[in-house]
């Protein structure tokens, strides 16, 4: 498959940002950050804006890992959550898209620094087959915060997602669209887990749980 154009990740970001909107999963002050590898060494595009609900195209900016900037304008805020983006990028080969928010739910397991725990069925299908963990809070930015992000990535080789310690999350994917549609599922997951917990709790699956969905999706040939 032809890698998109700048232009076309870019109506990516801004459809995945709509998305986000439109389903409700952002915080009210629609606070968030989005961003896309790029093809070349060690670059991306990000969000120049930290309020995602109405994000344009021309509100991306393309930055090295390292926060030079290629083309466009970064505002300080942006400058902060460069190496949060960054690190996932340097951890993870497969990952092409970030994105964080303070999705409310997902954030009250953040704020009790508890992890998501993995009871909804939608997260098999994600290929997820454990609790999404916790990063420890340190300030924003700081290389204390990325190292413990880093910490977690490299305990939980698997997950496509970290909470944030008394913040929010980060979720990423092959795609930008995908990681938006991950932070869907998990908002849900969280909200239904809570209910939950006013009727006896959440349960675990089987042992066998992510086998049977991988045999049960072939069969049907939604599995790739
Ligand atoms: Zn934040």
């Amino acid at each position: 498959m032809e890698p998109l154009s700048y232009s076309e990740l870019r109506e990516q970001v801004v459809q995945a940002a709509q998305r986000l909107a439109q389903t409700g999963v952002l915080s009210r002050s629609g606070h968030g950050n989005m961003s896309v590898r790029l093809p070349g060494k060690d670059l991306m595009l990000i969000t120049s804006t930290s309020h995602i609900a109405h994000l344009l195209p021309e509100q991306l900016v393309a930055v090295t890992f390292d926060g030079e900037v290629v083309e466009g304008e970064l505002d300080p805020v942006t400058r902060e959550i460069i190496g949060m983006h960054a690190c996932v990028y340097r951890e993870r080969q497969d990952v092409h898209a970030v994105i964080h928010t303070h999705s409310p739910r997902v954030t009250s397991f953040a704020l009790a620094n508890q992890p998501l725990p993995c009871v909804y069925e939608a997260f098999l299908r994600f290929g997820i087959v454990e609790d999404i963990p916790v990063a420890d809070w340190a300030p924003r930015g700081s290389q204390e915060s990325i190292t413990n992000i880093v910490a977690q990535l490299r305990a939980h080789p698997l997950v496509p997602a970290v909470l944030l310690g008394n913040h929010g999350l980060l979720s990423f994917s092959r795609d930008i669209l995908a990681a938006a549609q991950l932070i869907v599922i998990m908002e849900e997951a969280a909200e239904m887990t809570l209910d939950a917990r006013s009727i006896g709790g959440e349960k675990p699956f089987p042992a066998d749980a992510l086998e049977r969905e991988r045999q049960h999706m072939q069969r049907f040939g939604s599995l790739s």
